[in-house]
């Protein structure tokens, strides 16, 4: 039997309804949208325009002409880093973000560094939020950019996106958030939020994967990543993938219907899964915030059991440690380095990204399972023995050691 699906920060399965409305442009609407002299072109390009006004709805945009459409939010937040820093005028701009940013994000600007960008960190607390007077703190004339995630993909924090929209908007600086796991599950809204540009990715919501796009606010300018045919405005060259485009349509539209009761529902669930957590494990924690957090994500700390011994020990459930890009390597993660989670607990921490297809059976069957592994678990590690001992286990050296 499979495993109890329960990673849907990493990918979720298509939506059935989704799949449905992407068949025939798979098979027979097989037409390029650029094509303008003929009727398959038409129907592609028909298609992908009534895409583009359900993203506009699920934004609250004002306009269809702001939606890009692009292969995935990596790619979208690439172009619209890139893409700020080759259109700037400054010398060394600055770029204020968080350290618990993507890597898609946060590597990007690792780049752009070697370019004489400047990264700004602004402080987060121990929860993850950002501190807005740091934000202020460090605007200045050479910043260009302020990019800061929705909510966060492991340990599930959401950033006051308003307040922050509010000081770029007072500083006339360019807005930029990562939006890719708060849509569906919170609102977003570009217009209250003041946000100038905002990166989507479909397979996150219930739509197909390898495909995204980029919220670019009418007025505000991005060189383009790639030079080619001038699809989407110039700003994205490339065929438009028009399946996928359609998939993302579909997904962003139940995305912004479901939305109420559907977080609320997995909010329960989540809910019933940290407080059975805390309650029947002992020295357990949660990392995040306890309720600014999406209605999805559970990231629990185990003291002294590894959290890939747990993960192995519950296979019933699939679960992970961290993000998937980085939950190869058993390097503790790094967003829980930056909210200050020592090394002992973030190498025991699981995150448990809760979907719609879970229920409240599959939390109390995780309960149990969890609650028995631990104690076999524990009955068996060194760790724990030696913490019964007195011994300090943070001060324990932990290596950055691979599979
Ligand atoms: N941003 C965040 C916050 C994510 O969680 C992810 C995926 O894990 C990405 C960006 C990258 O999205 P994509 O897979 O569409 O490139």
């Amino acid at each position: 039997m499979k495993p109890i699906y329960m990673d849907h920060h990493a990918t979720t399965p298509l939506d059935p309804r989704v799949l449905e409305i992407m068949l025939p442009y798979l098979q027979e609407h097989f037409g390029n949208p650029s094509s303008s002299t003929h009727i398959y072109g038409e129907i592609a390009k028909k298609a992908v325009e009534a895409a583009r006004e359900q993203v506009v709805q699920l934004l609250n945009a004002q306009n269809p002409a702001e939606i890009i459409f692009t292969s995935c939010a990596t790619e979208s937040n690439n172009m619209v880093l890139k893409g700020a820093v080759a259109l700037s005028k400054v010398e060394n701009p600055e770029i204020i973000t968080i350290a618990t940013e993507h890597k898609a994000i946060l590597d990007t600007l690792k780049r752009l560094n070697r370019q004489g960008v400047v990264t700004r960190l602004a402080k987060i607390d121990k929860y993850g939020i950002v501190d807005l007077d740091s934000i202020k703190e460090m605007i200045n004339d050479r910043t260009i950019l302020i990019t800061i995630q929705a909510a966060n993909s492991e340990i599930g924090t959401l950033q006051p996106l308003r307040s922050i929209g509010q000081i770029a908007k007072e500083h006339n600086i360019p807005f930029h958030t990562d939006a890719v796991q708060a849509l569906g599950k919170i609102k977003v809204d570009v217009e209250k939020d003041h946000i100038d540009f905002l990166s989507i990715s479909a397979h996150k919501m219930y739509g197909p994967k390898g495909v995204g796009a980029l919220y670019l606010r009418k007025g505000h300018r991005i060189a383009p990543l790639l030079d080619g045919g001038g699809q989407e405005r110039g700003v994205r060259s490339g065929t438009l993938n028009v399946p996928g485009i359609i998939g993302l349509g579909k997904a962003a539209e139940i995305a912004g219907s479901d939305l109420t009761g559907e977080a609320d529902r997995v909010r329960q669930l989540r809910d019933m899964l940290i407080n059975g957590v805390l309650e029947r494990i002992d020295q357990t924690t949660l990392n995040g915030h306890p309720t600014l957090r999406l209605p999805n994500n559970a990231n629990l700390s185990f003291s002294y059991i590894e959290g890939e011994s747990l993960i192995l020990a519950c296979k019933a459930f699939a679960v992970s440690t961290g993000s998937a890009c980085s939950s190869e390597t058993l390097k503790s993660s790094y967003v829980l380095k930056a909210i200050g989670v020592p090394d002992s607990l973030a190498h025991s921490s699981i995150r448990f990204g809760l979907g719609k297809s879970n229920t409240k059976e599959d939390i109390t069957l995780l309960l149990d399972t969890l609650e028995k592994n631990v104690k076999r678990l524990r009955d068996m590690s060194p760790l724990y023995e030696m913490a019964q001992q007195g011994i300090d286990v943070d001060k324990f050296e932990w290596g950055e050691h691979k599979h």
